[in-house]
């Protein structure tokens, strides 16, 4: 099965509010004591993320820093829209604007469903240079067999397509400053990105402020999903969504990609998605850890210069925005 035509998919985009490095690491540090016992922001050289544990497709985050997000729950929920198959390289190379470059995209979404012959989580780690070639690092999470174990997989090297719905940070994977963002032993209720996204949103206030990156879970366990196959019933409901979701807990070490911004603004967005996988064979859907003693982040950001809407859902719903 061949994907849409990227050229007939509608493509709208917003410039996102770019405040100094040094701003958000004054909101990030006064604001994140309250869900964090040791907690610190530093703005830093990037290093070179290609290598463990982060395992990046690319070694920095920055050049053209864009976040973009493709279809979304609406194609998932109730029922499935199978039609919903994207190329990933297209989408990348026409939201930076057609300029040759090397990219590096990362992020969280659904699995290519259609090689997987299964629904599936997508942790999307891909690079693509100058002249159009794509190295995908990227993974899949599955639910396998009558025992529903997780299962990491790895997508094939040069496939473009996946499904439904996807959330990315792209760029140009050139070295530059970014935020490094410490945090160990949870004391509030935020999980790590929200605890930084409603910072963000309390201080800039209307002001819609983006990050894409990457962060460690260090120690500790979270609690993750996978989505099972697709239902043979249609999901209403969040109770439907999650009997129909597998949740696990997750040891550290994971390592999750996505992006977050502080508003929707009418481009029906997710505020906050993000994918990780592992070492060993766990792979999904970030929710928050289930140690707060001994959960310990580490993560590396870079504030998006804009955001991308592809092919928004014409017919829209709340459900699965969690
Ligand atoms: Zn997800």
């Amino acid at each position: 099965m061949s994907a849409l035509n990227t050229e007939k998919l509608l493509f709208e985009e917003k410039t996102l509010y770019q405040p100094k490095f040094e701003e958000i690491k004054e909101v990030l540090s006064e604001r994140l004591p309250k869900n964090f016992q040791d907690v610190s922001v530093e703005i830093v050289d990037c290093p070179d993320l290609s290598k463990a544990p982060y395992n990046l497709a690319g070694s920095g985050l920055s050049g053209s820093a864009t976040l973009i997000e493709v279809g979304g729950p609406p194609y998932l929920l109730p029922t499935p829209d199978l039609s919903k198959v994207y190329d990933i390289k297209e989408i990348v190379q026409k939201s930076l604007g057609g300029k040759k470059c090397d990219v590096l995209a990362i992020g969280a979404g659904a699995g290519p469903f259609i090689i997987m012959n299964s629904n599936c989580e997508g942790i999307y780690n891909l690079s693509i240079t100058k002249d159009g070639t794509v190295t995908n690092e990227s993974y899949v999470g599955k639910v396998d067999g009558p025992e529903e174990k997780c299962i990491q997989l790895r997508v094939p090297k040069t496939e473009t397509r996946f499904g439904l719905l996807l959330n990315l940070f792209a760029c140009e994977g050139g070295p530059g400053k970014v935020l490094r963002v410490r945090c160990k032993k949870r004391i509030g209720e935020l999980n790590f990105i929200e605890s930084i996204r409603i910072a963000l949103a309390e201080h800039f206030g209307e002001k819609c402020v983006g990050l894409g990156g990457a962060f460690i879970l260090k120690s500790g366990k979270a609690k993750q999903h996978v989505m099972r196959n697709f239902s043979k019933t249609p999901l209403h409901t969040e109770e439907d969504l999650n009997n129909w979701l597998k949740f696990y807990e997750m040891p550290a070490t994971l390592t999750a990609l996505g992006t977050l911004i502080t508003h929707e603004n009418d481009l029906d967005l997710s505020l906050q998605h993000f994918h990780s996988f592992s070492n060993s064979n766990w792979a999904g859907h970030y929710h928050y850890d289930t140690t707060p003693d001994i959960a310990e982040y580490e993560g590396y950001f870079n504030i998006g210069e804009k955001v991308v809407r592809v092919d928004k859902p014409v017919n829209t719903h709340k459900v699965g925005r969690d």
